[in-house]
């Protein structure tokens, strides 16, 4: 179950792992883009924690909403409007709920990654984010009903997408004016999205894997 102080521990756990990530990230946009992904992201859950805390949420469609404009006023770059967009479709289909199940949660990240595309015109595969929210989401409509070993299972194959964006060409955002250059390195939204659902799914189940990101090759 997922509650308005549940989401909101999850935004701030959240911005506690951007905050650790930032240098990282910022590593992995400075190699295939300008740089500043992890700052942007930082900068932004950083304004919305601050919101979140001084707003009166009344359902999770509200506090998804306060989020969004948050993070489209706040993140700047192509990714704030994409996570933007992301909670503004979380907010529709939570709208009025007090607490979402595993249907309201995998039918509200349908609709994320649904906007994601609608607004990007990514598909799976061209190096971006969609990568991850895509393997996240066909994961959970493959593997129904939903344990938490099957939530587990999810958040790794978000995981994995992420990793294996390393070997390929981007075709969208600012990583595919480099080409073939692109390949060998990681793409950073969708290393910061696979640490979302890390941190989304802790907040929901209380388990889910946590990778020591700093570790891994992903350059
Ligand atoms: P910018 O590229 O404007 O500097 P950021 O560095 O904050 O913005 O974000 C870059 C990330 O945004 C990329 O790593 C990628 O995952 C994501 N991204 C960029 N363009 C798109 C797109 N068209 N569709 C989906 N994701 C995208
Ligand atoms: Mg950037």
């Amino acid at each position: 179950m997922l509650t308005v102080d549940s989401f909101v521990q999850f935004v701030e756990a959240y911005h506690e792992r951007l905050r650790a990530l930032t240098d990282l990230l910022n590593v992995l946009d400075n190699r295939i883009g300008d740089g500043d992904h992890g700052t942007n992201m930082a900068r932004g859950f950083d304004a919305a924690v601050k919101k979140l805390h001084q707003s009166s949420l009344g359902d999770l469609g509200m506090s998804c909403s306060t989020l969004a404009m948050t993070l489209i006023s706040t993140v700047g770059g192509a990714s704030g409007p994409l996570y933007g967009t992301a909670f503004l479709k979380l907010s529709t289909v939570w709208k009025g709920l007090k607490s979402v199940d595993g249907d309201s949660l995998r039918r509200g990240l349908t609709a994320s990654l649904e906007g994601i595309q609608a607004r990007g015109k990514a598909v799976p595969g061209d190096k971006t984010m969609v990568d991850v929210w895509y393997a996240m989401t066909s994961y959970l409509h493959q593997n129904d009903p939903f344990s938490s070993e099957v939530w587990n299972q999810a958040v790794e194959t978000a995981q994995q997408a992420a990793v294996e964006t390393k070997d390929k060409i981007a075709k969208k955002g600012r990583a595919s004016y480099l080409g073939t250059r692109s390949v060998g390195v990681c793409d950073p939204g969708s290393v910061s999205s696979a640490v979302l659902f890390e941190e989304l799914i802790h907040s929901f189940t209380g388990g889910a894997l946590r990778l020591e990101w700093e570790t891994l090759a992903l350059y």
